[in-house]
C-alpha cells in the first residue's frame, strides 16, 4: 500500500483578519507609525492595545514593547534584578529566556521539569534554597501549566519574586485564573509563531505601580509617559523617570493595530487550536507506545503545539523516526539533541551561562521526546492523518 504524505506547512500561519489589514492601510496613509505620534486628544493604537490586552487580563497595567523576549529583558530590571543575581528557571524551554536573564545581569540557575513538560516543585524548592534567588522566571513552556498555587505558595515561602513567561499560554488559565496573572509580573510574545501575530512583538503586564513606571520608562518612553494607555500616577514617575534607563524597544502602531484586529478572536481562535490538538491527541493515545502529558482538570490550556514521548526508542531510532515522519511531510521537533537546531535548543547548548550542575530528568525525558506545531491552517483531518502517519512510523520503526 501507498503511504500517505502530508503536504501542508507546519509554519504557515493564517492571514491577518481583512479588518486588520484595512485598519494598518490606514494608519500607513496617516504617517503616524510612532506610538507618540498622536495629534491632540488622539489615542495612538499601541495605547489602546495596552487598554484592552490589560482589560483582558484583568490587572491595572500593560506595556506594548518589541518583543517577548525584550519584555522578559525590562520585566527583570523593573522588578530590581542586579548584576549577577541568581535566576531560577525551568530547563525546558526557548533562548529567549536564559537570553533575557543574562541580558538583565542576571545568572540563570536551571531548575529540572516533570514528566509533563512543567517544572518539577521538588527541585524548584531544593533549588531556592541552595540557591538564595530572588526571583523566578517560569516559563510554561509548549503551554504546559505547573500547579500555580503551589508555585506561588514556595515563591511566598521563600521570598521569590515570580516573572511568568507567557509566550505559549495566552488565553490559557490555571484553576479558572489567567496564566500571567500568578505572578508580580508577566511577560507575552506576538511574535509571527504565537497566539496573536504581528511578526514580531511583546506585551508585559503588572498590577505593580514601581513596576510599571520603570517598565514604561525602560521601554524607551522619553518623557512621553502620559500618552501610555495604561499608566500609574504622575507621583509614581517623580524619581523613576530621572533614575531608570531608556532600552529603546517601543511597539509601533501598525503592529498594534494589527494586534487589536486579532484580540476580539483570541478566546475562539484558542478553541480551535484545542479541537485540533484534541484530535491528535485521541488518534496518538491508540498507540500505548506514544506516551502523551497528562493534562490536568485544573488546567485550560492552548493546544497550539503538541508533545509526545516514545520511550522505547533509542538514540539512533530517534533520528531514524524523524526522518520517516519528515519523508511522509510531518515536521517533528527533538529538543534533545546535543546540537541546537532551528528554534529548538537543549539547556547545555547555552554554554554562556557557564557550567550548571547536571539535570538528569530532564534530558532523559527530553531524550525522546518530540515536539510539532499545531498552525490554525491545518484542519482536523490534517490532525488525523498526521497522527496515523506518526503511529505507523512509531510502528514502523520499533517493529523493524
Ligand atoms: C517566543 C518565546 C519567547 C520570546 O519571544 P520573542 O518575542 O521571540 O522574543 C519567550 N519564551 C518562549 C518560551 C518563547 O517561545
Amino acid at each position: 500500500m501507498k503511504k500517505s504524505v502530508f503536504s501542508k506547512s507546519f509554519t504557515q500561519q493564517e492571514a491577518i483578519p481583512e479588518h486588520g489589514i484595512e485598519q494598518a492601510v490606514q494608519v500607513m496613509r496617516t504617517g503616524r507609525l510612532h506610538r507618540y505620534n498622536t495629534l491632540s486628544g488622539e489615542t495612538a493604537a499601541a495605547a489602546k492595545l495596552e487598554q484592552e490586552y490589560a482589560a483582558y487580563m484583568g490587572q491595572s497595567y500593560c506595556l506594548a514593547c518589541t518583543s517577548g523576549g525584550y519584555a522578559l529583558h525590562i520585566a527583570l530590571k523593573a522588578a530590581g534584578i542586579r548584576t549577577g543575581d541568581a535566576v531560577l528557571c525551568n530547563a525546558f524551554t526557548l533562548a529567549p529566556v536564559p537570553g533575557a536573564i543574562d541580558n538583565a545581569g542576571g545568572k540563570p540557575v536551571l531548575v529540572e521539569i516533570d514528566g509533563n513538560y512543567c517544572v518539577d516543585l521538588n527541585h524548584l524548592e531544593a533549588m531556592m534554597q541552595q540557591s538564595r534567588a530572588r526571583f523566578f522566571m517560569l516559563s510554561h513552556m509548549r503551554g504546559h501549566i505547573a500547579d500555580m498555587n503551589a508555585v506561588v505558595a514556595l515563591c511566598r515561602q521563600y521570598e521569590v519574586t515570580l516573572i511568568e513567561d507567557c509566550a505559549h499560554t495566552m488565553g490559557a488559565s490555571w484553576d479558572g485564573k489567567k496564566s500571567g496573572s500568578f505572578g508580580k509580573i508577566a511577560c507575552f510574545s506576538t511574535q509571527t509563531y504565537k497566539h496573536l501575530n504581528s511578526g514580531e512583538g511583546g506585551l508585559l503586564i503588572t498590577d505593580d505601580d514601581i513596576v510599571m513606571a520603570r517598565a514604561i520608562i525602560y521601554s524607551g518612553s522619553y518623557m512621553l509617559y502620559e500618552r501610555h494607555g495604561t499608566l500609574p500616577a504622575a507621583e509614581v514617575f517623580a524619581d523613576i523617570r530621572l533614575d531608570t534607563p531608556n532600552y529603546s524597544g517601543r511597539m509601533d502602531n501598525l503592529r498594534a493595530t494589527i494586534l487589536l484586529a486579532q484580540l476580539p478572536a483570541l478566546a475562539e481562535n484558542c478553541a480551535r487550536w484545542n479541537a485540533r490538538y484534541q484530535a491528535l491527541e485521541k488518534r496518538l493515545s491508540k498507540n500505548p507506545r506514544i506516551q502523551l502529558a497528562q493534562r490536568p482538570a485544573l488546567e485550560s490550556y492552548v493546544g497550539s503545539s503538541l508533545q509526545f514521548r516514545v520511550e522505547a526508542l533509542d538514540p539512533r531510532q530517534v533520528s531514524a523516526f524523524m526522518s520517516s515522519c519528515a519523508r511522509r511531510g510531518v515536521e517533528l521537533k527533538w529538543f534533545g539533541g546535543a546540537e541546537p537546531q532551528g528554534f529548538t535548543s537543549r539547556y547545555d547548548s547555552w554554554r554562556y551561562i557557564g557550567k550548571t550542575p547536571p539535570l538528569p530528568q530532564t534530558l532523559a525525558i527530553l531524550a525522546t521526546t518530540f515536539d510539532l506545531r499545531i498552525p490554525l491552517t491545518f484542519s482536523i483531518e490534517d490532525m488525523e492523518q498526521i497522527g496515523s502517519i506518526i503511529d505507523d512510523e512509531v510502528g514502523s520503526i520499533l517493529d523493524r
